[in-house]
């Protein structure tokens, strides 16, 4: 049991189907070996393999920018949001500030525009 290895983000339409929502960063409870991890999904345990992940050592101190593509029905003003690393709200914003405040947890993270989420 090793209940520090990192957090996660899910990749894929699988990840999406087992409730992980895209852009967010989740905390890696379990590594049980041989690529499975179990995630702190909104304190729900959910067992997925890495393949469907992106793991990362360090808690994520930046907003993950998720960009739709136009079949997944978003107008031009939703096509990009960004999701908070603290505590999951999302953000519709425009222009391309360095950083942003949430509106929620009212913590200011840096915005990493090369992010692909
Ligand atoms: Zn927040």
């Amino acid at each position: 049991m090793n209940g520090a290895i990192g957090w996660a983000r899910g990749s894929g339409e699988f990840a999406e189907e087992r409730g992980l929502r895209r852009g967010e960063w989740y905390k890696v409870l379990e590594d049980q070996g041989a690529g499975w991890l179990v995630l702190d999904v909104n304190d729900v345990h959910v067992r997925i393999t890495r393949d469907y992940l992106v793991v990362r050592r360090s808690q994520p101190k930046t907003w993950s920018v998720v960009r739709l593509t136009p079949a997944q029905g978003a107008d031009e003003t939703h096509r990009m949001y960004l999701v908070c690393p603290g505590c999951h709200t999302r953000q519709h914003l425009t222009g391309r500030p360095k950083e942003s405040e949430c509106p929620k947890c009212r913590k200011t993270y840096p915005v990493d525009w090369s992010d692909r989420a």
